[in-house]
């Protein structure tokens, strides 16, 4: 049987995201729900919920967890790729020295600077592979229902 909400999302049937486009989202530092703009607060922050869709970002208690989780992942997998690189590039005679000072700035510098994008990295993967729930897609919708510049 066709009723007339076919094809509509309503908040029974919340549009579905492809995980591929929610994560790309995310790596742009966009709403991983809607592609929206303007979600970060700051360097550091994420803003409360999604100013397009009203998606509440911080899905639970420790969310951000996953963040610091991811940043520390893209960290140590740089770490590791300058110090092969290294090796394969300056054989026997690697300037420690330099590989030193570049090792402290992207162990130190790259976990404060990257915190922002891994949060809304974050997000995109978190939304992808654990979509959000009936409750929170109603919670959207009433946000922007009562007041859409409350984000
Ligand atoms: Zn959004």
């Amino acid at each position: 049987m066709v009723g007339a909400d076919e094809g509509r999302a309503t908040m029974a049937d919340p549009p579905k995201v492809p995980e591929w486009r929610a994560l790309g989202r995310g790596v742009r530092c966009r709403c991983p729900r809607c592609g929206g703009r303007h979600i970060v607060a700051s360097m550091f922050e994420v803003k409360d919920s999604c100013p397009t869709c009203g998606m509440h970002f911080q899905r639970e208690e420790g969310y951000w967890l996953g963040a610091m989780a991811l940043v520390t992942a893209v960290v140590v997998v740089l770490f590791a790729g300058i110090i092969v690189a290294a090796l394969t590039l300056f054989g026997d005679d690697v300037p420690w020295t330099g590989i030193t000072i570049v090792a402290v700035l992207v162990n130190v510098g790259l976990p404060i600077l990257g915190y922002g994008w891994a949060k809304t990295t974050w997000m995109g993967l978190d939304y992808a592979f654990n979509p959000p729930t009936t409750t929170e897609e109603a919670d959207a919708i009433t946000r922007m229902a009562i007041d859409p510049d409350a984000t």
